[in-house]
């Protein structure tokens, strides 16, 4: 059954239409649904017959099957299921100037990145746009709960969680509408980004339907040989191809593209990869997101140690790289980049 969630406010309407009322009410439930989070007993305005029909053609089924916090309460996790079907990770991070949330856009994912836990799921199922964008609301209301050195309120999204979007790409788009519609969540584009290991014939698309999106590439590796090993789909799309695509994004979109770079000892985080990163990130003006790897049962490597992460950054900056290294938030929650894999949570979590 398709969950209320998944609607436009289009497809809303015709089935309001269809219970035989006007089409302004789609819009009143429409937007209380997405903006107050409202059940429809919440719904004041809508007539109680209109709301029972709802509740049985419509239901609003979304659970909370876990939470969990760390970093003092600014790091939160939820596990939630939409519609009695799939479960589904969500991550709020609380620091001093943003509060962000982390979506997931799959169970599992199929893209199978050695190191990654998401990837060595496998690919469960895509969620729904309707199941990714519940995953923000879920955050807004949980914002006011963060710890008061924060915003406490959210300010951006980024698409980092379970899954690779632009393999899910229907269902990502609808999820960015309903996150940037005004009547719906209302974000700003400017303040989403969409992180992506280079499905490369979806980043124009993206960039026409959200040119204001922001794009992140979790890059890796700045050699083919090396970038095969770590991140399998460079077979597929390698490295030039991939250029190729953020260049011409960055040329639509007039926006400086991010390269995520997970630091792995002895594997990616030498001198040399650093400078063959160097002239990829100058082309793309791209900013450059290190994040030292967060160990994972299923692959040994280990992270890059902080001296060799100084020296990988001093060879970005050297050359004008900007540069940052992502701090390692949510470890302990295992709600970390890459460390989100829904089954052995949805078990050991209360
Ligand atoms: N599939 C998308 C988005 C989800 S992964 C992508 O790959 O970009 C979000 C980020 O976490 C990516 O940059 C990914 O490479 C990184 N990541 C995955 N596993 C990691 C790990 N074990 N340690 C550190 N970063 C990891
Ligand atoms: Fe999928 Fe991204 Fe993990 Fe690779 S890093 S397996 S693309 S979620």
């Amino acid at each position: 059954m398709t969950g209320v969630y998944d609607l436009s406010l289009h497809e809303l309407t015709e089935r309001v239409v269809a219970l035989g009322e006007p089409a302004f009410r789609a819009k009143q439930v429409y937007r209380q649904l997405w903006q107050r989070a409202a059940t429809y007993e919440e719904m004041p305005d809508v007539p109680k017959r209109v709301r029972e029909l709802l509740a049985t053609e419509l239901p609003i089924d979304v659970e909370v099957l876990a939470e969990r916090e760390a970093d003092r309460g600014a790091t939160r996790k939820a596990v939630l299921r939409l519609g009695g079907r799939h479960t589904i990770e969500v991550v709020l991070m609380g620091y001093r100037d943003r509060v962000t949330v982390c979506v997931s856009t799959q169970s599992g994912c199929a893209m199978g990145c050695g190191f990654c836990a998401t990837g060595q799921m496998g690919l469960k199922n895509n969620l729904t746009a309707g199941e990714i964008a519940v995953q923000v609301l879920w955050a807004r209301r949980e914002a006011p709960n963060l710890p008061g050195s924060t915003p406490r309120h959210l300010t951006n999204v980024v698409f980092m969680g379970m899954g690779e979007p632009l393999a899910n790409e229907r269902h990502t788009f609808g999820a960015l509408e309903r996150l940037t519609d005004p009547d719906a969540l209302g974000i700003g584009d400017r303040h989403i980004t969409v992180s992506t290991v280079g499905v490369v014939p979806a980043i124009p698309r993206l960039a026409e339907r959200f040119p204001q999106v922001g794009l992140a590439v979790s890059l890796h590796a700045a050699t083919d040989e090396l970038r095969n090993d770590l991140v399998p789909v460079n077979r597929l799309w390698p490295l030039a191809t991939l250029e190729d695509a953020v260049a011409a994004w960055r040329e639509r979109t007039r926006r400086r593209p991010s390269i995520e770079w997970a630091m792995i000892d002895r594997t990616n985080d030498s001198e040399e990869q650093a400078e063959r990163l160097v002239p990829i990130a100058m082309r793309l003006h791209a900013h450059v997101n290190l994040i030292p790897l967060n160990p994972t049962p299923g692959w040994p490597s280990k992270p890059s140690p902080r001296a060799r992460i100084d020296r990988f950054v001093a060879v970005l900056e050297d050359a004008g790289v900007t540069t940052t290294v992502r701090d390692t938030r949510g470890r302990e929650i295992e709600a970390a980049c890459g460390q989100l894999h829904t089954e052995v949570l949805a078990g050991s979590a209360s």
